[in-house]
């Protein structure tokens, strides 16, 4: 069986075609620059890459381009849009109705649109990719994945926060959480790897956007982002946690609204902010390592508050089976683990240095200490293939 994820963002359109029989991609790619001046990139295992410029006005011009592509005698992998059984979209927020993966009828599409305001950078687009690919290929199912359905199962305890109710009631500000289709993947994997499906595990998510999510038994109980996915750990831009009386005072002091403000939180932070230097972890630990005091207290910061929330999770779960570190930092900063980790045998966490220094990349690893009552994981996310696999699921 062949399944299509589709990641559709306001200029961009990622896909990966999956041969569901062996479990892997059989062609992944990106339409980029929608409506600006496109550029496709497409990729097959055992296959020149092929990249090059296209014109696509919008995400419909952009999938029959990705169709084009698969089927293409050359540079396809597929005979016909036909083998297709299914296509499976990523959406990063499903509301507080939208709690498991789901076949996208018109139902859940017009509360996906009644909810858009909570997401607006990714809802609308995501929409609008869903119905490029419904109008191009009728005839299959197309499944919504959603990152905030992870969560669903939080208490109350963790998801309402502690401001008047009728604001959680009229506007359903709460805690929602994302990436959960990535710390789904990676805990499910580390609760293979432990052999004990109850398992108690946290999952960090260092990338460009962060987050650390607590499963107990296949179940998020907590995790760091909240609202949006501005909360938490700080990010390459994003500040992640802070006072919340912080944003007001910089309002008042430098005279800016609240998307102005917004803007300095969401782009001019994190990483960057404290740095000076970049929101990408490998030019700041560059900067940090030649001398620069500002990038290495902006390693330092985050380094800070991962530990800070592992330690928090560690309390809430009352113990911890498994920590894994997942995403462009979890899996190639070998020095982010290794200070992440550093004094916290306390709690039971301890790894061998010289393994996590020298570990392959892009495969599952132990990097723990002998005897370490903690195990401590590097598992490389695969979001798609977890989408690919609901997708299925609900298809058979
Ligand atoms: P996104 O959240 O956009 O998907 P990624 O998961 O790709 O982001 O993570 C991007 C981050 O991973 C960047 O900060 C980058 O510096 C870091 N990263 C990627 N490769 C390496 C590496 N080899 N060593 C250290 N950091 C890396």
């Amino acid at each position: 069986m062949k399944i299509l994820v589709v990641n559709a963002g306001s200029s961009s359109l990622k896909y990966q075609l999956f041969d569901m029989d062996t479990n892997t991609a059989i062609a992944k790619g990106n339409c980029e620059r929608i409506g600006i001046d496109g550029v496709v990139t497409h990729k097959c295992p055992g296959k020149e890459d092929y990249k090059t410029s296209a014109d696509f006005p919008d995400h419909r011009a952009a999938i029959e381009c990705v169709l084009g592509l698969l089927t293409d005698e050359k540079l396809g992998v597929i005979g016909s849009v036909k083998e297709i059984a299914a296509v499976g979209h990523r959406f990063a927020h499903g509301g507080e109705k939208l709690r498991a993966s789901t076949v996208l009828g018109p139902d859940e599409v017009a509360y996906l649109e009644s909810i858009a305001e909570l997401n607006p950078l990714h809802g609308p687009p995501a929409i609008s990719g869903f119905k490029a690919c419904k109008e191009v290929m009728p005839d299959i199912k197309h499944v919504g994945v959603f990152d905030t359905s992870y969560y669903s199962n939080m208490k109350e305890e963790a998801y309402v926060y502690p401001i008047p109710y009728e604001l959680y009631e009229e506007y359903k500000i709460r805690r929602y959480g994302f990436h959960g289709t990535s710390h789904r993947y990676v805990a499910a994997k580390a609760a293979e790897m432990l052999g004990k499906k109850d398992a108690k595990i946290i999952t960090c998510h260092l990338g460009n956007g962060s987050s650390i999510t607590a499963t107990v038994n296949g179940k998020a109980i907590d995790t760091s982002m909240g609202f949006t996915p501005q909360d938490g750990v700080p990010m390459g831009t994003r500040s992640g946690a802070l006072d919340p009386t912080v944003p007001m005072y910089i309002m008042k002091k430098k005279g800016l609204t609240a998307e102005e403000v917004e803007k300095v939180l969401n782009n001019q932070s994190g990483l960057l902010g404290v740095s000076g230097v970049s929101s990408d972890c490998r030019d700041v630990a560059k900067a940090a390592a030649s001398g620069n005091a500002r990038a290495a207290l902006a390693l330092k910061i985050l380094v800070h508050n991962i530990k800070k929330i592992i330690g928090s999770y560690i309390a809430e779960m009352n113990g911890v089976d498994a920590v894994v570190f997942t995403a462009g930092i979890g899996e190639n900063d070998r020095a982010m683990r290794e200070n992440v980790c550093e004094g916290m045998d306390w709690l039971g966490i301890a790894i061998d240095k010289e393994i996590n220094n020298t570990c392959e990349r892009g495969v599952d690893v132990d990097i723990s200490a002998k005897g370490a009552k903690v195990k401590t994981f590097v598992i490389p996310t695969n979001e798609e293939y977890m989408i690919a696999l609901d997708t299925q699921n609900l298809t058979k």
